[in-house]
């Protein structure tokens, strides 16, 4: 991988015209395709948001404070995949839109930052449909932003959603998720296709089912080059050092520890660089055994 500079400096010149930098582009090459981490901006979250309330909170506080959050919030980046490969420009997941926090739906003049408009994108893959994955996937107006791609999601992400038996089950907070999901869904209609775990989403993209954040979500292997990990890991610090602390931001925590460990290992031992949407600096780098945890390594 030949990771290039930042584009820093070419945001912050656009940013200027706006009067505010919340989002970068990182890119990298690979073979016969490149990736840019293309930023949604960032979501701020309440610091519960990282452990399960009644758990005790101890040593996750010391990660926490030794990582330089010890207030009530914290803020997580929004990374999304943009793949080029030929006239293919493949991006996975949408951003938020405008209609979740002011601090992201930044994806429109960030992707304008490397020339894109989103009609030029062919492909939307989804990693799951939470509000910062999916929502931006309709425009202000309800129609497709994206509207010349062909939609993928995981069949049983799908299915979750639209399940009606879904609402009663949720955690209350979360009813507005369902909602989100399930709209976007159904608007999308016969843009979106569904893939099935193992399935070649795209010739060299295999979905690979890692459930627990969401009951579908799903990652995906790039040509054995690049791990599109989504929200296996939701944070750079805690669930790294210790990925079996069970973290709010997943609506099955334990299968999601189970699968991040499941996860962590083979990346570690795969050394395959992977791009994580919560992770800092674009989210681009590899995973190392680090003590008896492991550690998320850049540039
Ligand atoms: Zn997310």
């Amino acid at each position: 991988m030949k990771l290039k500079r930042r584009r820093l400096l070419q945001c912050a010149a656009a940013l200027s015209l706006i009067g505010t930098r919340s989002w970068a582009v990182t890119e990298a090459a690979f073979g016969d395709f490149t990736v840019h981490s293309v930023s949604d901006g960032k979501l701020v979250l309440p610091v519960g948001f990282l452990t399960v309330p009644g758990d005790d909170q101890t040593e996750a506080r010391e990660i926490l404070s030794e990582a330089g959050i010890s207030g009530e919030s914290f803020d997580s980046p929004l990374n999304l995949t943009l793949m080029t490969r030929g006239d293919e420009k493949i991006l996975f997941d949408t951003g938020s839109g405008s209609g979740f926090m002011p601090t992201a739906g930044k994806l429109t003049e960030a992707l304008a930052a490397i020339d894109i408009s989103p009609d030029q994108i062919t492909h939307i893959v989804f990693t799951h449909a939470h509000p910062d994955h999916i929502w931006g996937a309709l425009d202000d107006f309800d129609e497709p932003a994206f509207a010349n791609a062909r939609h993928m999601i995981g069949r049983v992400e799908r299915d979750y959603w639209l399940d009606p038996a879904t609402p009663g089950r949720i955690d209350s907070d979360r009813l507005s998720f369902v909602a989100g999901a399930k709209r976007r869904i159904e608007t999308l209609g016969d843009l979106l296709e569904v893939f099935e775990d193992g399935d070649e989403v795209l010739p060299g993209i295999r979905a690979v089912m890692t459930p627990g954040h969401t009951p579908g979500h799903a990652s995906f292997d790039l040509d054995g080059q690049l791990f599109v990990i989504g929200d296996v890991v939701t944070n750079p610090h805690l669930a790294f050092r210790r990925p079996d602390i069970l973290s709010g931001s997943d609506q099955e925590p334990e299968i999601a520890a189970k699968t991040r460990i499941k996860v962590l290992n083979f990346l570690s031992e795969s050394n395959i660089n992977i791009l994580g949407y919560h992770l800092p600096d674009g989210g681009i780098g590899k995973v190392r055994r680090d003590g008896g945890g492991f550690a998320f390594i850049t540039g």
